[in-house]
């Protein structure tokens, strides 16, 4: 099947459906979403672990043109959220624009028609006039190759792609990892297993998570005065925002949080030679900042042991350490997160003159404008692309301002009758520029670790340095003059 348009949006998690939903606002409805799953939602269709919740509050981490008034936590769980994306893409009528079981598979420029000819795995081909991925940027699970994992005759699964038909009742259980979704599923399965041995390479901070069941009368507080949720809404995000010093402008500031979080782990950890293993030897915020308040009463159960030495081999049913320790398991559990920086290696994007996206990337290291737009990419658009993740406020914000700036890209096309829009080179150095000379001062490079948010030249090419409101206000309108507007000679 072919099929020309003016629009493929790649993805169906916040981004895909938050540009699904302004393209049709602004009366834009030859457009399709190509999603490689059977289902929408992204994260929050694929990690369906026990515990999986969002650690941003929900009142925060949604749409803020569809605030929802039932959150039921403070910190709204996976179920709840999935369902939330469900929900919104029935209330805009996103489905039939959506392509499920289409996997995109590659991405042309033609120079002289000035379209994308896009592939999809399954053999479908789209001719568009602008493409814009929001493809994820912690979607495709790390799973690490441990030496003789070959051997292994249990079972093995990533958090991301959790075995729900898998008993884990009684099994002894290998976790891999201590990073944000391990801490919330180990508490939740600790009871069920015979034995856990969870294996720590870097401990986390990790801070109270100050989460509760929202009240009825809240909830229809929120329902009948919708201006009472914007209010906590905004009190959320500007506390949020406040952390930012710590994370961008002084990391010294670190040091009040890093007290907390070694207060809540006494509290939690009554024996001195666990907590001496659990505390981090890095400034806080260098890797992500977790919360959670049954990590730690967890590797309080005798059925669970830390183990901090690295994992050496892998045998037929057992995981050996390099201490030559054996524990004998049943089952591998992967809490070892997402590819991250090579994400985009997956996508196979070629650019003006047939130059590799990838490639470049890969030689010259990532570099965009505002994590949006790249430089011999004309009329592609990313949507929470490099260097716009953040450590301390929900991204949501962030794809919405992204939104909102590829609208307007899109209306400067219209506007100037043009067939191509592709950002200065000059532009894009300066403010990568800007950009890299701002996180060299921030807590990701002096904190003293090494994080997913870094490449292997050890260059941050994934967080925004500093207030996402800054970020609002520097992507609140396209600069035409940063931009190339080239019109078709057809
Ligand atoms: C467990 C977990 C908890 C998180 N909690 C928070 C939080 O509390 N706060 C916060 O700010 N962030 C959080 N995040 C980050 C989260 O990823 C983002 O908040 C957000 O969900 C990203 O949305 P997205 O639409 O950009 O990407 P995704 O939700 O990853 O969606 C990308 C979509 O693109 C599809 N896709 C990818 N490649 C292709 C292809 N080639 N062809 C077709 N389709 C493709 C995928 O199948 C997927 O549906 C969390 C992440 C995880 C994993």
């Amino acid at each position: 099947m072919h099929r020309e348009t003016k629009v493929v949006v790649i993805g169906t998690g916040f981004s895909g459906l938050g540009m699904a939903i302004e393209l049709k606002r602004r009366g834009e409805h030859d457009f399709v979403v190509l999603e490689k799953a059977a289902d929408l939602g992204g994260t929050w269709r694929d990690n369906s672990y026990p515990g999986c919740a969002c650690d941003v509050p929900s009142h925060m981490y949604s749409f803020s043109f569809e605030m929802n008034p039932k959150w039921s936590r403070m910190f709204a769980r996976q179920g709840e959220i999935f369902g939330y994306l469900q929900r919104v893409a029935e209330k805009y009528r996103l489905r039939p624009h959506i392509r499920f079981n289409t996997k995109v598979s590659g991405a042309q420029w033609d120079d002289e028609a000035k379209r994308w000819n896009i592939t999809t795995e399954q053999g479908d081909t789209y001719t568009a006039q602008a493409l814009v991925a929001g493809v994820g940027a912690l979607h495709i699970p790390n799973v690490p190759e441990l030496p003789g994992i070959e051997n292994f005759s249990g079972k093995a699964f990533h958090s991301a792609q959790w075995d729900h038909d898998y008993d884990l009742t009684g099994k002894r259980v290998a976790v891999i990892g201590t990073g944000a979704s391990a801490i919330q599923f180990v508490p939740k399965i600790a009871g069920q297993v015979a034995s856990m041995k969870i294996f720590q390479r870097t401990p986390p901070w990790i801070m109270p998570k100050a989460d509760r069941e929202i009240n009825g009368w809240e909830q229809k507080l929120f329902r009948a005065l919708p201006f009472t949720q914007r209010a906590y809404r905004n009190f959320v995000y500007w506390t949020r925002e406040s952390s930012a010093l710590g994370f961008a402008v002084n990391p010294k500031i670190m040091q009040f949080a890093q007290g907390i979080a070694l207060r809540h782990m006494k509290k939690q950890v009554p024996d001195p030679a666990l907590r001496r293993k659990l505390k981090p030897d890095y400034t806080m915020g260098c890797k992500r900042v977790l919360i959670s308040n049954d990590f730690y009463p967890a590797l309080g159960n005798p059925n669970v042991d830390l183990v901090t030495d690295k994992i050496s081999e892998v045998r037929e049913k057992s995981v050996v350490d390099s201490s030559g320790v054996e524990h004998e398991v049943d089952v591998i559990i992967y809490g070892t997160g997402f590819h991250v920086v090579d994400s985009f290696d997956y996508l196979d994007i070629q650019g003006k003159g047939g130059v590799d996206l990838a490639k470049q990337w890969r030689q010259e290291g990532i570099e965009t404008y505002y994590g949006i737009t790249v430089s011999g990419f004309p009329n592609l658009f990313f949507l929470l692309g490099p260097n716009t993740g953040l450590g301390h406020n929900s991204v949501v914000f962030m794809i919405e301002s992204q939104i909102r700036y590829i609208s307007q890209c899109l209306q400067l096309l219209e506007k100037h009758r043009a067939e191509e829009l592709d950002v200065r080179v000059e532009a894009q150095q300066e403010f990568n520029e800007e950009l890299q000379q701002k996180l060299t001062k921030g807590v990701w490079t002096q904190g003293g670790c090494k994080s997913w948010y870094l490449d292997a030249q050890g260059v941050n090419r994934t967080v925004w340095p500093g207030f996402t409101w800054r970020y609002w206000m520097r992507t609140k309108r396209v600069r035409a003059e940063d931009y190339v507007l080239t019109t078709a000679a057809r």
